[in-house]
C-alpha cells in the first residue's frame, strides 16, 4: 500500500498507513527505536544533514548548527532564513528535509510511498498549509490534502469507536503547543441515503507556544542549579557539553516520570559527580501553573460548548502521558477521559483519511482486526463510506472596500467570514464602483483572525502597508481584478463572493449589468501579485 498519513510535529513527526486488514499503524523508527522521528535537523557538514534523535543531540553544543521548532515559523510572511554552508534554507525546505526523513523510513523498510495526507494545526492560516503542503511536494511526495490535527486524532478514535452521536474534546499536548478542539461525530445520511458518520468541528482554542518543553525547561532548570549549588557555581560557569548532558537527560527523566514515582539523574561537572534525586510529587509541583494554563484555554473553549455538551475527552499529545495532566483532565471532565494512542493518533487519523481519500479497499478479511472493546475494526473499505469531515474556516475573511457613506471616504475590511464558520462558508454582498467611468476594480481580498465586522486593512487604499491591531493578524492574500466596460455608472451593482473551503479562497465578482464574472482562488503566496498604485475601489452603498 502506499497511501500514507503523516504528522509533521513541531517537536516530532509520525507516519503511519493502513495494514492489509485496513487497521492503522506506525511506521517505525528503527534507528532511534522509537514511533516518531525528532523534527530537529543538523547540519553537521556541507555533505551530511541529520535529521531526528541524532540532530537533537546537538543543541546544546552546536545549537546555531541545530533547526528545531521550524513548524512555528512555516507559511509566516517575511519569516526567517537559515544558513548553512554557503546555501540557504526556507523553512519550507527544512520541513521538506524531516518529511524525506519520514519517506527514507518507509523506504528503508521496503515500502513505496507516494499518496501522503499531511496534518496542521486547526488553526493554520492559508499560508502554513500552503506551506505544509509545498514541503511536501519538495519532498517528492503526493500531497492528496492536509487535515486538521484534531480531526485525525477524533477520526482514528471514531474508527475504532463505533458508536451514535457524540461530542468530543480534544486535548492536544504536544512539544511545542497545544490545541483543545471540540469535535462531534454524528450519524448523517449522505446524498446516497447511506449513514456516514460525520466529523463537525465546533470549536477551537489552545496557544502555540505551550508545550513539553515548558516541562522540560523547568526540569532543565531545576538539574542545572541542583549542580550549581553542589559545586559552588554559578549557572555561567557550566560547560555547554554538561548543559548537552543535562538537556539530553531531562526528557529521558521527564518521560520516566509518566512510569516511575521518582528519577536519579547523574551529571558530571568538571570531573565531579552530582546526582539528583526528583520525585514525581515535586516535578508536578514545579510544573503546576502550566498544567493549570492549559485547563485555563480549556475553560476557555467550553464557553463556546458547554461543558456538559461534551461526552468525551480525548488526550492526544506525548505531553498528555503525564500522570498530572491526566488527573487534571480527569478531575474536571470525571469518568469522560480516554488516552488513545498519544503520540500516534493524529498520524493514525491521517492515514485513514488518506485511504478514504482514493477509496483503497483493504484486503478482505473473515475477521477484520479486533479492537479491545471487540468491535470489529472497519476496512478501508468501509471507511470510506462511513466518514465526511466538515471543518471550520481557519480565519476569517474578507475584502477591502471604500466606506464613502460618511463625509471622509474610508478604506475597510468587511470581514465577510468569520472564524469557526462552517465549511465550505459562502457570503456574497453587492458593491458599487467608486466612480462613474471607472474601467477597473481592484477587489483586494484579506484573511485575519478577528471577528470584528469592520477591520482596518494592511494596505490602505493605494496598496502601501499601513499599521493594523497586531491581534488582528490581517493578510493580503490576493486581489481580483475586474474589468468594468466603458460608460459604467457608479450605480452598476458588483455582487461579491467569497468563498472558503479546505482548499483555500474563491472571490467572484458578478457585474449585474453585462452578466460578467470575474473570479480568482487564492491559496498560496505566489498567488499575491497586487497593484502598489491604482485606486480602483469597490465602494459600500450609501443607500
Ligand atoms: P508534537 O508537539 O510535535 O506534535 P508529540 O505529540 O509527539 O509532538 O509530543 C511530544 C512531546 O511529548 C515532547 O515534549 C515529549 O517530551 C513528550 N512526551 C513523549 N512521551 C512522553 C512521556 N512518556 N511522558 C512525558 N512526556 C512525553
Ligand atoms: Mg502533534
Amino acid at each position: 500500500m502506499s497511501t500514507y498519513g503523516i504528522d509533521l510535529g513541531t517537536t516530532y513527526s509520525c507516519i503511519a498507513r493502513l495494514d492489509s486488514n485496513g487497521n492503522p499503524e506506525v511506521i517505525r523508527n528503527n534507528e532511534d527505536d522509537s514511533n516518531t522521528v525528532a523534527s530537529v535537523v543538523f547540519f553537521e557538514n556541507e555533505s551530511n544533514v541529520v535529521v531526528g534523535q541524532a540532530a537533537k543531540e546537538n543543541v546544546e553544543t552546536d545549537g546555531e548548527r541545530v533547526v528545531q521548532f521550524v513548524k512555528r515559523e512555516i507559511g509566516k510572511r517575511d519569516t526567517r532564513t537559515y544558513e548553512f554552508d554557503g546555501k540557504t534554507y526556507t523553512p519550507v525546505e527544512i520541513s521538506a528535509l524531516i518529511l524525506t526523513r519520514l519517506k527514507n523510513l518507509v523506504e528503508a523498510q521496503g515500502g513505496t510511498i507516494e499518496d501522503v495526507v499531511i496534518t496542521v494545526p486547526a488553526y493554520f492560516g492559508l499560508e502554513e498549509r500552503s506551506a505544509t503542503r509545498q514541503a511536501g511536494e519538495l519532498a517528492g511526495l503526493h500531497v492528496l490534502s492536509l487535515i486538521n490535527e484534531p480531526t485525525a486524532a477524533a477520526l482514528s478514535y471514531c474508527a475504532r469507536q463505533f458508536q451514535e452521536d457524540r461530542t468530543i474534546l480534544v486535548y492536544d499536548l504536544g512539544g511545542g503547543t497545544f490545541d483543545v478542539t471540540v469535535v462531534k461525530m454524528s450519524m448523517v445520511q449522505n446524498d446516497s441515503g447511506r449513514d456516514v458518520q460525520k466529523i463537525t468541528v465546533l470549536a477551537t482554542g489552545g496557544d502555540d507556544r505551550l508545550g513539553g518543553k515548558d516541562w522540560d525547561d523547568r526540569l532543565y532548570n531545576h538539574i542545572l542549579h541542583a549542580c550549581c549549588e553542589d559545586n559552588g557555581l554559578t549557572p555561567e560557569d557550566i560547560e555547554p557539553e554538561t548543559r548537552q548532558d543535562i538537556r539530553s537527560k531531562v526528557e529521558e527523566a521527564k518521560r520516566k516520570l509518566s512510569k516511575k514515582q521518582s528519577v536519579k539523574v547523574r551529571i558530571d561537572v568538571n570531573g565531579s559527580r552530582t546526582e539528583i534525586v526528583i520525585s514525581r510529587a515535586d516535578f508536578e509541583q514545579m510544573t503546576s501553573d502550566i498544567v493549570a494554563k492549559t485547563m485555563n484555554f480549556v475553560d476557555a473553549t467550553l464557553e463556546k460548548v458547554p461543558a456538559e455538551a461534551i461526552d468525551t475527552v480525548l488526550l492526544v499529545g506525548g505531553s498528555t502521558y503525564m500522570p498530572m495532566i491526566i488527573n487534571a483532565v480527569e478531575a474536571k471532565f470525571p469518568g469522560k477521559v480516554q488516552q488513545h494512542d498519544p503520540d500516534q493518533a493524529v498520524a493514525k487519523g491521517a492515514a485513514i483519511y488518506a485511504s478514504m481519500l482514493v477509496e483503497e479497499v483493504g484486503t478482505p478479511s473473515a475477521e477484520g482486526g479486533d479492537t479491545s472493546d471487540g468491535d470489529k475494526t472497519p476496512r478501508a473499505e468501509q471507511l470510506t463510506s462511513k466518514f465526511t469531515v466538515e471543518d471550520q474556516t481557519p480565519r476569517s475573511f474578507g475584502p477591502g472596500v471604500v466606506d464613502a457613506t460618511g463625509a471622509k471616504h474610508k478604506y475597510v475590511l468587511e470581514n465577510f467570514i468569520k472564524i469557526g464558520e462552517k465549511m465550505p462558508a459562502v457570503f456574497t454582498k453587492t458593491y458599487y464602483p467608486l466612480e462613474d467611468n471607472q474601467e477597473l476594480v481592484r477587489l483586494r481580498a484579506f484573511e485575519n483572525m478577528s471577528t470584528d465586522d469592520t477591520l482596518i486593512p494592511c494596505v490602505d487604499e493605494d496598496g502601501n502597508p499601513q499599521a493594523t491591531d497586531p491581534a488582528h493578524n490581517v493578510k493580503l492574500l490576493g486581489e481580483l481584478v475586474v474589468k468594468l466596460p466603458p460608460a459604467t455608472s457608479r450605480d452598476t451593482p458588483i455582487k461579491v463572493t467569497f468563498k472558503v473551503d479546505a482548499s483555500g479562497v474563491h472571490v467572484e465578482a458578478l457585474n449585474t449589468k453585462t452578466n460578467e464574472t470575474f473570479e480568482t482562488f487564492l491559496r498560496t503566496e505566489s498567488d499575491i501579485d497586487v497593484e502598489r498604485s491604482a485606486v480602483h475601489q469597490l465602494r459600500i452603498s450609501s443607500d
